[in-house]
């Protein structure tokens, strides 16, 4: 099936959403929980909270690109630690075909295919706050995850971060 790139979760249908919970369950969903209850929450959350999707890819991106690879590094706020991998980190919204395709024609430059990929971002960002000690682990993916699927989780279940505690440690609330 071919999923619909760049489209928010509360826009798929019925077939498209169990199809997107299935893969999800092995970046942040648990077992038993349901793909729309935990982001009706997490938009419940952040409505409350008067926050934005927008917002909080925005400033996931902005801490994004002060990290650097060679180092960790530090302000006045922030520690930042980033991590790139050998590998993947596809966007579960990729179509499945387009994935095969992309992974064995790689190296291919002859460029001819045609690939459905949502987004693919194999890095990793560890943000801690300097004042509070709070620290958050998360994938290059998540802000579009969150600005193009209305989606807060992220590759590892224990990378999950409960909305209330990142818009606080990102001062966005
Ligand atoms: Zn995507």
């Amino acid at each position: 099936m071919i999923t619909p790139v760049n489209k928010s979760v509360f826009d798929l249908n019925k077939e498209q959403i169990s199809e997107i919970e299935s893969r999800m369950r092995s970046r942040g969903l648990g077992e038993d929980e349901s793909l729309m209850e935990v982001c009706e929450r997490d938009r419940e959350t952040l409505q409350e909270l008067k926050v934005t999707y927008e917002q909080v890819a925005s400033k996931l991106e902005e801490l994004i690109k002060k990290s650097n690879l060679s180092e960790t590094i530090s302000d006045e706020k922030y520690e930042y630690k980033m991590t790139a991998y050998f590998g993947y980190n596809f966007c579960p919204f990729s179509d499945r075909e387009s994935v095969k395709t992309y992974v064995n024609h790689r190296w291919d430059y002859s460029d001819d295919h045609e690939w459905d990929i949502c987004g693919n971002e194999p890095t990793r960002y560890t943000i801690k706050r300097l004042d509070t000690g709070d620290t958050f682990t998360f994938s290059g993916l998540l802000p579009h995850l969150i600005r193009d699927h209305s989606i807060l989780l992220d590759r590892k279940p224990d990378h999950y971060i409960d909305p209330t505690k990142l818009v606080r440690i990102l001062e966005l609330g």
